[in-house]
């Protein structure tokens, strides 16, 4: 069995294509989507529209509430608060109504799925250190929480005894230990690397790993502007941080 495993979308058409694309040639089994679907991009209801058809394996993330006004934005910074703004006014009917019925995690194969952190999914907290892990592993009942929201690739393992380590996001998988993975950002990564990123995990072979798919950045930024979304966005998702 092999998931292709995307998070934070971030209304970037080119972005999802670009990784579709990979992933349908790499023959997937399911797909699962971790959130953050809009936001920052400008296509919102083509990314949410390509979702819907994809999969239903799909939990929502806080860009998505803050969309549907199910979040606070307080705390969202001033480029972030103006997309919500922006693709609030975007969205249509249909896919606001989509929206509103996603979960908050989901589970199965022993796997947890998940935006934030799987304890208290709707404060959108982060899981960036191995302090962080550890509060999530210690209390989790699947063999693995997969996620994302930082927008950075990253992986961490505890065997449940000794302390929690930090791994490059590509590994094998042993069985008895716990683990994290955030599998990244298709639509704005922030790890230095502008690709776009998504997860494939084999349970078959035991792994997880990231992978990373070259797309048409420029376009993505041309609609950006075009939209009148802050120029920050579109130059952001040409860095990668
Ligand atoms: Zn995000």
């Amino acid at each position: 069995m092999r998931y292709g495993i995307i998070s934070d979308i971030h209304g970037n058409w080119e972005a999802l294509h670009a990784i579709l694309e990979y992933l349908h040639a790499e023959h997937m089994d399911r797909y699962i989507c971790l959130g953050d679907l809009v936001g920052y991009g400008a296509n919102p209801n083509e990314c949410v529209g390509q979702i819907r058809s994809l999969t239903d394996r799909v939990v929502a993330g806080n860009h998505d509430w803050a969309a549907i006004g199910k979040t606070d934005i307080s705390s969202f910074n001033v480029y972030a608060r103006q997309a919500v703004l922006w693709t609030s006014g975007t969205l249509n009917t249909l896919n606001r109504t989509y929206m509103e019925r996603l979960p908050l995690r989901y589970s199965e194969e022993d796997l947890l799925f998940v935006h934030a952190t799987p304890d208290v999914p709707e404060l959108w907290g982060y899981v960036l250190s191995p302090y962080d892990a550890w509060g999530v592993l210690r209390s989790l009942e699947q063999w693995m929480c997969v996620i994302g929201h930082s927008h950075y690739p990253v992986a961490f393992s505890w065997d449940r005894k000794e302390k929690v380590q930090v791994h490059p996001p590509c590994l094998t998988l042993q069985k008895g230990w716990k683990y994290t993975v955030n599998v990244g950002s298709v639509g704005q990564p922030r790890d230095g690397d502008p690709r776009a990123c998504c997860g494939v995990l084999d349970l078959d072979q035991q792994t997880i790993e990231v992978k990373r798919v070259a797309y048409d950045i420029q376009t993505a930024q041309e609609k950006i502007r075009r939209a009148g979304l802050p120029e920050y966005l579109a130059e952001r998702i040409a860095r990668g941080k």
